[in-house]
């Protein structure tokens, strides 16, 4: 619930600060109970830094954080800890997540320590379970993570995450440092255990196509802004926003004969320490009005459950529901 998070921009010779980039700046939006939501921006657009924040691993400047009706923002230490049981990661990039100087057997049972779960008997069955669920052959649990290629690493990665059963785990672009051979297989990996398991995934990608299949609902990102955020079906059918239609134009077509014009956009994204004025997305948005340029779109419900941030629907809505009151 309008969430920020600024970074201060510290310059100068004694170092104060000078600016910030805003990296999430008022972003609101809901995941439901045993939902795929699927964020998807370019890079610097803060998916990561809103992921992240959800979990308090980056603590959010402003805004809301609401699991379950409680406000993770305003937790303990103690209480956030307990709260983690039910909020997991997968981390980007499995090379990096994993401590090289463990064991899997103590990567994966330190989180069953941390929330005081099991003997060290009941650790060690819990291990091998998990590994056996997540694909890899239980008496792996006495190798170190070099000794697992990057597709078997991320299986490790979400053995970490789901051995304490989350209710909801934030999947940061789990499979965009796979091999492309590979990240189908973690994928779909993914979303057996989602419906096994009964999980909630916000799950963060830099490219439309990825998400398609996981998601029920996906999300678009543009410095720092939700600009688009609908149930899958209706982002690709009728995608609102000009970002999000020149993100679908760049996906590749199945079907040779459904050609699509791509849409290239000019320039650069803009630096999130100097966004622009109005619509983040004027500067190189090909349908721009005066307007954009000085007011910033209100993002809201345009269609049903179908939110977009601009201009070009102003009047929509609001002729809709002029209308549903004229025929009732
Ligand atoms: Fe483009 Fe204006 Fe809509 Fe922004 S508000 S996306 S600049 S039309
Ligand atoms: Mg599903």
């Amino acid at each position: 619930k309008n969430l920020k998070k600024f970074f201060p921009i510290k310059g100068g010779v004694f170092g104060r600060r000078i600016g910030d980039v805003q990296a999430v700046n008022d972003v609101s939006f809901d995941v439901y109970e045993k939902e795929v939501l699927g964020i998807v921006g370019e890079s610097g657009c803060g998916k990561s830094t809103t992921g992240k924040s959800i979990l308090r691993l980056i603590e959010p400047t402003a805004g809301e954080v609401l699991f379950e009706g409680k406000d993770v923002t305003s937790l303990s230490q103690e209480e956030m800890r307990k709260m983690r049981r039910d909020m997991q990661i997968i981390f980007q990039d499995p090379y990096a997540s994993l401590n090289p100087r463990h064991k899997i057997e103590k990567i994966l049972g330190e989180p069953l320590i941390v929330h005081g779960i099991g003997t060290k008997e009941e650790r060690r069955k819990k291990v091998e379970e998990i590994l056996e669920i997540v694909g890899l052959p239980p008496e792996h649990a006495s190798r170190y993570p070099h000794q697992f290629s990057g597709g078997q690493r991320q299986r490790i990665g979400i053995a970490r995450a789901l051995i304490v059963r989350p209710k909801l785990i934030i999947c940061d672009e789990p499979v965009s440092a796979l091999d492309v051979s590979i990240q189908a297989q973690v994928l779909n990996l993914m979303e057996d255990l989602q419906e096994q398991f009964g999980l909630t995934y916000v799950f963060i990608a830099h490219d439309l196509s990825v998400v398609k299949h996981i998601s029920d609902r996906i999300g678009v990102m543009y410095l720092g802004k939700m600009v688009e955020l609908a149930d899958k079906d209706d982002l690709y059918a009728e995608p609102l926003h000009p970002y999000t239609q020149s993100l679908l134009s760049a996906v590749p077509e199945p079907d040779p004969d459904l050609k699509k014009e791509r849409i290239i956009l000019e320039g650069d994204v803009p630096s999130p320490a100097d966004p622009p004025s109005g619509c983040p997305f004027h500067t190189r948005c090909p349908h721009v009005m005066e307007e954009c340029r000085s007011v910033v779109p209100e993002f809201r419900e345009i269609r049903a459950n179908h939110f977009a941030a601009c201009h070009l629907y102003k009047e929509e809505r609001t002729r809709q529901s002029a209308e549903t009151t004229i025929e009732h």
